[in-house]
């Protein structure tokens, strides 16, 4: 593989932040495929991000086309496949956000390009690319190869790759001309709808405390809210909480919630279902109270307390007040 490329994702002008993973990922992959990277922005209006681009990227192509502002797969498609034919052999990484999804099959497709989705790890063997993904409904993990597919598209599940900014020079921006003609599009945006804005960011936050089912039907909610607070996180929650009306939606933690990587994630009455954990594949650690020994959660949790949440919460935090006090 000669040339990585990243999409950039953007909405309302700002690029998105599974963007920066994007290019943490990439980077790593040109290094180790001693491969060119770039990165590819499209959208109505480009310098402001193309400049933020090019001081992570030695290369920014950048296509400034109103109907490319807002997310049109179509449009998307045909605007990349003539800048990425003559390409050569390349790996295209993108972050696996409901857009992309959208978006990678056809262009794979038109690019006639090998796919491999919501990859949380990309190796090199021998000079050869392999993703990492799960499979079975996340019970097992596969290293996926790509025979001798000359283009390679990956998109990356949200918090695997962690970035940090680089002290190199600027890059270069290379204004490509659209490549869309006059042609009518079938696709077209209509509005965004906005999802519910909660009161905290699950999504940002380095300390959770999230409780499950385990809680009881009838909990005092102020008691895990406060453990959160003295722990300096945020309350999340599995989806029974939800369903149950104890807390909205955006504390939801999971597949079809939010996913989360944050640096210590405290799972309280919390079994371990796998759509729970794919919620929390990004976060280094995880500690759980459960008073079943056999709960799942223990298998991938590396620290445990087997045991009833209701006399060990009031515990912990008296002993994290102790510990913050001395
Ligand atoms: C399409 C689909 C999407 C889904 N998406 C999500 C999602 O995004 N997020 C999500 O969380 N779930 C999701 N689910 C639901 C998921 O399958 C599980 O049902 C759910 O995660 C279980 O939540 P829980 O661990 O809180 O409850 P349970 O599985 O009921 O576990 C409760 C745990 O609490 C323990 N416990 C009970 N009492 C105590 C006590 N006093 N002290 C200590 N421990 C105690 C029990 O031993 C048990 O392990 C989804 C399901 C489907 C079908």
């Amino acid at each position: 593989m000669k040339n990585v490329f990243v999409l950039a994702e953007q909405r309302n002008q700002q690029l998105r932040d599974i963007t920066w993973e994007a290019i943490a990922a990439g980077r790593k992959l040109a290094g180790d495929l001693g491969a060119e990277l770039s990165c590819i922005l499209l959208s109505g209006r480009v310098e402001d991000m193309a400049q933020k681009l090019a001081l992570e990227c030695p290369k920014v192509l950048a296509v400034e086309d109103p109907r490319l502002d807002t997310f049109n797969s179509e449009a998307i498609i045909r605007a990349l496949v003539p800048i990425l034919q003559d390409q050569g052999p390349f790996v295209l990484v993108m972050g696996n956000s409901n857009s992309i999804i959208d978006l990678a099959p056809g262009l794979s497709v038109a690019l006639e390009a090998a796919l491999a989705t919501d990859c949380f790890g990309l190796e090199v063997h021998d000079g050869k690319l392999m993703a990492i993904r799960q499979m079975y409904s996340y019970k097992v993990n596969a290293l996926v190869s790509f025979k001798d597919a000359q283009r390679v598209v990956v998109t990356l599940r949200g918090g695997s790759f962690s970035f940090t900014p680089s002290d190199q020079k600027s890059g270069i921006i290379e204004k490509i001309p659209s490549p869309l003609g006059e042609d009518s599009q079938r696709k077209r945006f209509l509005n965004y709808v906005e999802a519910e804005k909660g009161d905290v960011d699950i999504a940002s936050a380095d300390i959770i405390v999230s409780v499950g089912r385990g809680i009881g039907d009838e909990p005092d909610m102020e008691v895990f809210q406060s453990l959160a607070e003295t722990m300096g996180g945020v309350l999340a929650c599995s989806r029974p909480i939800v369903d149950k009306n104890l807390l909205p939606k955006y504390h939801q933690v999971g597949t079809s919630g939010v996913e989360v990587k944050p640096k210590v994630y405290l799972a309280l009455g919390i079994s371990g279902a796998f759509q729970h954990l794919g919620g929390i594949k990004g976060s280094p650690l995880l500690a759980a109270i459960n008073k079943d020994a056999r709960a799942p959660i223990f298998r991938v949790a590396q620290y445990g307390i087997v045991g009833d949440l209701n006399e060990l919460v009031p515990i912990l935090e008296e002993k994290i007040k102790a510990i913050k006090k001395s």
